[in-house]
């Protein structure tokens, strides 16, 4: 374990090139802390603090409020005895940390990295996505990631046939309902989905739903086509109990909402789960330790849910281009030191 640490954060408040609908609302901005911290030995290493609402976690003001009490100096046995009320500080600082720690002190030995990883492309809901489908596959994309349950799901599901006729030979699609089916229009859209080729419907009820744990084990396992999970991993403690359950399908996982990313990771790993590793709209900085994650993950890689950039209003703070695959030289490109100035 390194020495003292040097710690400093900065807070931003960045504005989204374009407004982004979620379940709670419109999001207009993104607010979160940049860590940065020096180790004894010169050495640094960075951290993104950056909470959703309606997943577990802290608010900004929280993690915020303990880095200042830290006064820019604290020792890694402070930062390792933070409370899991706090799991994206911890996980900023844990991302940090081990950037900062000598390879000879990590138990493991570095992981050969793949080249390059596949990104799904995102298409707009409804009929809309029909039209955007042609472009992302000439564009390279073989999985598309389709909205559903934002409208009338008849509708949706008559539109199906049509969207599966416009994709290229071998590509697949993500329906993401967002959790806003209940269980018979759930079990209609995974009956349907079994002739058409889908890559897995994601949270098709939502966590809240009466009995939803039972229902999406039960759905999970009366359907071929493979149920993922999103909304209802809300952290750490969320993945580990759904692999206690006994979880077949899919694990949706946000690096940056992880507390101890490399436990829950390590769990996921030893129980070769089919994981999806997605953004939560972090800044590069966020999005640099979520994808040497992905890159180092030891299960299949499956296209990861990091199409978003161009995100922000000021393109420094986004990560790389949406485009079919992210390159490891890419994610090993992103400097930190950057964003860090023009927060300044
Ligand atoms: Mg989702």
């Amino acid at each position: 374990m390194p020495g003292p640490l040097r710690i400093e954060f900065r807070r931003y408040r960045l504005p989204f090139r374009a407004a982004v609908r979620t379940a709670h609302g419109v999001w207009r901005e993104r607010e979160g802390l940049i860590l940065r911290l020096t180790g004894e030995n010169g050495a640094i290493g960075w951290g993104e603090v950056a909470p959703v609402e309606g997943f577990a976690g802290e608010s900004v003001d929280e993690a915020e409020a303990v880095c200042a009490q830290w006064a820019g100096k604290a020792d890694p046995a402070q930062l390792a005895a933070l409370p899991q009320t706090l799991p994206c500080l911890r996980g900023a600082l844990a991302a940090a940390v081990a950037e900062i720690t000598p390879a000879a002190e990590t138990d493991a030995a570095p992981r050969a990295v793949p080249d390059y990883l596949p990104v799904a492309a995102l298409l707009p809901a409804g009929r809309a996505a029909l039209a955007a489908i042609g472009p992302k596959a000439d564009a390279g994309f073989r999985i598309f990631k389709w909205k559903v349950a934002v409208a009338d799901p008849a509708d949706e599901l008559a539109m199906l046939d049509d969207l599966c006729a416009a994709l290229p030979a071998g590509a697949k699609v993500r329906l993401d309902a967002n959790g806003g089916w209940d269980r018979r229009w759930a079990e209609r859209w995974l009956g349907r989905s079994a002739d058409y080729p889908i890559d897995f419907i994601e949270q098709p009820i939502a966590p809240s739903a009466r009995g939803a744990e039972d229902v999406l084990l039960g759905l999970a396992n009366d359907y071929p086509t493979p149920v993922a999970l999103d909304e209802s991993l809300s952290g750490d403690a969320d993945i580990i109990r759904w692999l206690d359950s006994g979880w077949k399908g899919v694990f949706v996982v946000k690096p940056a909402l992880l507390g101890d990313p490399s436990a829950a990771l390590g769990r996921l790993a030893a129980a070769r789960s089919a994981v999806v590793f997605s953004s939560a709209l972090e800044t590069a900085v966020g999005a640099r330790s979520g994808l040497q994650m992905a890159f180092r993950w030891p299960g299949e890689a499956r296209a990861l849910g990091f199409g978003v950039w161009p995100l922000f209003s000021d393109p420094r703070c986004d990560g790389p281009a949406a485009a079919p695959f992210i390159r490891w030289q890419d994610v090993a490109a992103i400097d930190p030191e950057a964003l860090w100035n023009v927060l300044s």
